[in-house]
């Protein structure tokens, strides 16, 4: 039993990551994704040097600097006048500080790139159209059941299936995740035709009362990637959702006009209701471990939810090829290595959102404050989370 596969229940960013850390250790797994390809949306990701630093060691930096790109500064502004508030440098700073880079980069493109290098192992297989339904386990091995009826065995399974992931559901039924009362609106447009108030090579985050805009070149700069956060909720249990953008339009409008209208001026938004799971222990059972949202979904104020799930596939796989078959050894490491530091991400994100969402005068004393705060502290307060 010792050559059976470890199965991965989903291949988003962290079950694929997870699938090259193991391959790179030459540890058989097998991918089932539910979704008849491996397609992400067309949305956007900051990727911290504490994610970089991970990707890199498994040899996707190159492919990652051409395919991303590396922004000079966060420039931090006032959404209701477009007042600069402060910057964070990124770039060299942020390099030599953390010994890797600072990357924003298309989902898509991160994907590929995990897949692509992917096809040089062949100790992983990647199936879609099979989602996983149910487990049943016994003391050899774990088997998987898939909705067509399909059985896989492993030794063990790992649920890298998101914030509704059906395998936390197979043993923690009651660990549901639940409205944070926030709307994240996603937008990509090509540069070029972009309003200029969006082309700008930094990341901007316009905070304003109640939301905030975020925005940033992607695609080697080809393309940029915008992200609103509102107040809102989901209509109903799903991942993007059919909010009309005007809902969007409304919430925002307290803003900038010319901000407002660069916003109104991108065609398409698609609205996502942000979930969040309440911090639990239990992210195992037997044979069967969580990983990324599916143990720990996080709201994106400090964009480290798909760098938690690098984390994780990065610290699972080592414990894997350390201990082998002693999955009960591993799985207790992991949460040991693991859980304190997502819980202190997602405590960190809820505080940064309420910063970032102030209104009236609380507003008044963060600008305040942003605008005396030298701009090496304002980096230097996330070594905790760069430097790991
Ligand atoms: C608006 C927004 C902005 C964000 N920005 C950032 C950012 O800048 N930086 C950052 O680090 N993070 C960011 N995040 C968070 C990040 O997107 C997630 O944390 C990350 O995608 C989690 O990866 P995952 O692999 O755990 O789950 P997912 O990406 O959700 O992947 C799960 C996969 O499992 C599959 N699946 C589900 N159920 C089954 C089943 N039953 N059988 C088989 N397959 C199944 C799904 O189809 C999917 O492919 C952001 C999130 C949001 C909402």
């Amino acid at each position: 039993m010792a050559t059976s596969p470890i199965i991965i229940v989903g291949g988003g960013i962290g079950g694929l990551t997870l699938a090259l850390e193991l391959a790179k250790r030459n540890i058989s797994c097998q991918v089932f994704e539910q979704a008849s390809e491996f397609s992400e949306v067309g949305a956007g990701l900051q990727l911290s040097p504490n994610a970089m630093r991970r990707l890199e060691a498994l040899g996707l930096g190159t492919a990652l600097s051409v395919a991303g790109c590396a922004p000079p500064k966060i420039m931090i502004g006032d959404a209701l006048n477009r007042n600069s508030l402060n910057e964070i440098h990124l770039g060299v700073t942020a390099q030599e500080r953390y010994k890797a880079p600072y990357l924003v980069l298309a989902r898509r493109d991160l994907q590929s790139i995990l897949l692509d290098a992917l096809k040089a192992y062949d100790c992983v297989e990647l199936l879609c159209s099979k989602k996983f339904i149910t487990y049943s386990q016994n003391a050899h091995q774990i088997t998987a059941e898939m909705t067509d009826g399909s059985h896989y065995q492993g030794r063990m399974l790992v649920g890298a299936d998101g914030v509704w992931s059906r395998v936390r559901h197979m043993f923690e039924p009651t660990q549901k995740p639940k409205q944070t009362g926030f709307m994240a609106w996603r937008a990509m447009v090509k540069t070029t035709d972009a309003p200029s108030l969006f082309t700008s090579s930094n990341v901007h985050a316009w905070l304003g009362p109640d939301s905030h805009l975020v925005h940033y070149r992607v695609s080697g700069g080809d393309n940029i990637n915008i992200v609103a956060v509102t107040k809102g909720k989901a209509l109903e249990k799903t991942w993007s959702d059919d909010t009309p953008k005007e809902a969007l339009f409304e919430e925002i409008r307290p803003f900038n006009d010319e901000l407002r209208q660069a916003v109104m001026d991108v065609p398409d938004w698609t609205a996502w209701p942000l979930m969040v799971l309440k911090p639990f222990k239990n992210w195992s059972k037997g044979r069967a471990v969580l990983l990324g949202d599916a143990a720990h979904a996080i709201v994106p104020f400090l964009a480290q939810g798909a760098a938690m799930a690098i984390e994780d596939a990065s610290s699972l796989a080592a414990l894997i090829a350390e201990k082998r078959d002693d999955h009960l050894t591993v799985f207790e490491h992991y949460k040991a290595l693991r859980f304190r530091r997502c819980r202190r991400v997602l405590s960190k994100s809820i505080y940064q959102a309420q910063i970032y969402h102030s209104a009236g005068r609380l507003a008044k004393i963060r600008n305040s404050g942003l605008k005396i705060l030298p701009s090496s502290l304002l980096l230097r307060q996330y070594d905790w989370l760069y430097k790991y």
